[in-house]
């Protein structure tokens, strides 16, 4: 594992730096994280344009990961309410390029079954009141790029560090966004399921095209914990919990040991060129 030099506490301009400096990396979850405990963190506030962001800062071996529940840290707002544009705001302002999402999501196909990890190569977006832009309040027109809307490099990084890990990956897939909170109708994930597309979630839109307005990497990973409504009506296995806590930590790992052992660039992607100004 590539290391870094710590900070001296004891060097009042080397801890000036240390303050300034860029958190490049983030990590954001729908829930608390858990397994960081032998990483020293600090709580950050970042007031934004849009509000203010309570997140995690955590070092591991020199090197900064911010930490984010898009829901909020103290907060639990629902899926339709997530103040997206200040979360992406505040990654922006402390300096994020590369993002690792994960979240809960239903399967639409038979072939992605609860426990499994999917990576989410694609959206269809069905949310309907959401502010989904940083620039639809002004007089400036921009649009951006959703040619990829996920990192091809990020995934290509992650898929390959999953083997290393040897934690199994079922495939990619095309996430269809909800407004929520309600679950969707059988007649809504029949139409998913016939049109190919193979999850369900409530929260990937806007993040990843807010992320992708601000030049970052954004790759997401979902955890599939239920089937879509009316693909099964098999109960939940009494340690089925346990089996998603357990990936939730090693997806983690995996996240973790990218930013801190693989160099990342943005040279082999077009992230951070995809806004058009007109
Ligand atoms: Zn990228």
């Amino acid at each position: 594992m590539r290391r870094k030099n710590k900070q001296s506490s004891s060097d009042p301009v080397k801890n000036l730096v240390s303050k300034t400096d860029p958190v490049r990396f983030c990590v954001i979850s729908g829930s608390s994280i858990f397994g960081l405990e032998d990483y020293e963190t600090t709580e950050r506030s970042v007031e934004t344009a849009y509000g203010r962001v309570v997140l995690d800062i955590v070092d591991v071996h020199g090197t900064k990961i911010a930490f984010m529940s898009r829901h909020g840290k103290y907060q639990c707002h629902p899926p339709h309410q997530i103040n997206y544009r200040a979360n992406i705001s505040a990654l922006n302002q402390l300096g994020v390029q590369f993002v690792f999402a994960t979240g809960a999501v239903g399967s639409c196909q038979p072939e992605f079954k609860p426990g499994e990890a999917v990576i989410i190569d694609d959206f269809v977006d069905f949310t309907k009141n959401r502010d989904e832009s940083f620039f639809q309040d002004g007089c400036t027109v921009c649009h951006v790029n959703m040619t990829e809307p996920y990192c091809r490099r990020l995934q290509e990084q992650f898929t390959a560090k999953s083997k290393h890990y040897e934690q199994p990956i079922a495939g990619k897939g095309t996430y269809v966004c909800t407004e929520g909170p309600r679950f969707e109708t059988r007649a809504e994930i029949g139409f998913y399921r016939k049109m190919g597309w193979e999850l369900v979630g409530m929260t990937s839109v806007p993040e990843v095209l807010l992320a992708k307005e601000k030049g970052m990497c954004y790759c997401a990973v979902a955890m599939i914990t239920n089937w879509a409504t009316g693909m099964d009506d098999q109960p939940v296995p009494a340690d089925f919990l346990d089996r998603i806590s357990a990936l939730k930590h090693r997806l983690n790992q995996i996240f973790l040991a990218i930013f801190t052992e693989d160099q990342l660039t943005q040279d082999g992607c077009s992230c951070n060129n995809s806004l058009l100004h007109l």
